[in-house]
């Protein structure tokens, strides 16, 4: 079926471009983007309209990285660093997810906040949990955000009888959750949480998994230097972080890396060879004091940069809070650099938070034809008075700072209109 929208689109298909059409048209051919055009071809002239009037319809956001059992805890333990941070608060409430009922509450919750806030796709950290991981895929099917969640998997320098495997429990379970995933949107990649977290045993093993089954894999990468010190004593043999994913199979095309605040030139270079995926989190990195990372940096090496919100390690849910967050840590990042280095733009930073992250599921630049649509829709009208006509590109720069899940009417996912409010 073919239906039109028409709004104000406007779009990022590469870093630091915008494709902005005033009063356009979006055809859809059951949920396929056909093309977004200034007038409406001949042949789309007697599809149904939806007509958005002068709202904005922008690209949805994809948030790269996140825990979801750490939804609870938002916003609290923030004087922590990293490593007491997990210990601390992390690892106990995550705890609580061996309870699927208790899941079920949260993830609703969650799913529901994460479409009102426009994010429809996510690479999203599940606890260890099995029947837990299904809740959360199930109730982000229901919701209408797709993507890919993790089992977590740690049997080791966890919570013992808290929250920890046994290497054979883990590989059991693993192979249990991805036999038992049949979700239409929602599909599972393979999560070591880190490697203090995994024996090499249990890594050797999940590389063989990831191979066997074709999975991606996300993990975390050169947060703290705490940390990078702690991964140099348990893996001597390696150089640098990034080996120890790279000596069991983990590291290839479309592993997703969280951080890598500290990665230095050769990890990058690392990166960029093997088609790694940074996944920047801003707010995460200050908060837990892990440092800034150095994102224009790895844009000018040709590093895949994607933006995560990382709840709750990040306190801000919406991915329009973390591409601002995005700009300010790389104005800091230019400030310590004595500006020898561009901060982010607003286009560029909004081009992370959505094409960026789209390219990991296969999407094209933008609104790009052939893919399926996602796309928000927003009403600025209650936004203050810009102190007379402004420019849709005024609008859009205004929108990405002072936009809440109010401003936002209705939302695409996967070519269906899964939120609105009109
Ligand atoms: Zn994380």
């Amino acid at each position: 079926m073919i239906r039109v929208l028409r709004g104000n689109l406007i779009s990022a298909p590469r870093l630091g471009k915008l494709d902005v059409v005033e009063r356009g048209y979006l055809v859809l051919e059951d949920g396929v983007i056909q093309g977004v055009f200034d007038k409406l071809p001949e042949t789309f002239a007697t599809a149904p309209v939806t007509d958005y009037g002068e709202q904005l319809i922008l690209q949805s956001f994809a948030d790269m990285h996140l825990h979801a059992p750490q939804y609870p805890m938002l916003g609290m333990g923030m004087d922590l660093p990293l490593l007491d941070w997990l210990n601390t608060y992390a690892f106990p409430t995550e705890a609580r997810f061996s309870d699927p009922d208790y899941a079920r509450g949260v993830y609703r919750s969650l799913a529901g906040e994460l479409i009102a806030n426009g994010t429809t796709r996510v690479c999203m950290f599940s606890s260890l949990h099995t029947e837990s991981t299904w809740v959360l895929m199930e109730e982000l099917e229901r919701a209408g955000v797709t993507g890919y969640v993790g089992k977590v998997n740690m049997d080791r320098n966890g919570a013992p009888g808290l929250l920890q495997e046994s290497r054979s429990e883990s590989v059991r379970e693993t192979i249990r959750w991805l036999d038992g995933c049949r979700f239409e949107h929602v599909k599972p990649i393979l999560t070591p949480r880190f490697t203090p977290s995994c024996s090499n045993e249990l890594m050797t093993e999940l590389g063989r998994i990831a191979a066997q089954r074709g999975l991606f894999v996300q993990s975390h990468l050169s947060e703290n230097r705490d940390e990078i010190a702690w991964v140099r004593r348990l893996h001597p043999d390696c150089g640098h972080y990034w080996e120890t994913y790279d000596k069991f199979g983990l590291w290839k095309d479309h592993t997703l890396m969280a951080h890598c605040v500290h990665s230095d030139e050769a990890e990058r270079a690392a990166m960029r060879r093997s088609g790694v995926a940074a996944v920047h989190c801003p707010n995460s990195n200050v908060n837990i004091c892990s440092g800034v990372c150095p994102v224009r940096q790895m844009l000018d090496e040709d590093v895949w940069v994607t933006l995560g919100s990382d709840i709750a390690g990040g306190d801000q849910l919406p991915m329009y809070r973390v591409i601002t967050a995005a700009i300010r840590a790389s104005k800091n990042r230019s400030i310590m650099d004595k500006w020898t280095t561009d901060f982010l733009t607003v286009e560029e930073a909004y081009y992370l938070g959505t094409t960026s992250g789209h390219r990991y599921f296969g999407a094209g630049e933008g609104f790009a034809a052939g893919d399926r649509l996602h796309a928000i829709v927003v009403d600025d009208s209650d936004l203050p008075p810009g102190g007379g006509p402004l420019s849709l590109i005024q609008r859009f720069e205004r929108v990405i700072y002072l936009m809440s899940s109010r401003n936002i009417t209705a939302v695409w996912s996967d070519g269906r209109c899964v939120a609105k409010k009109m």
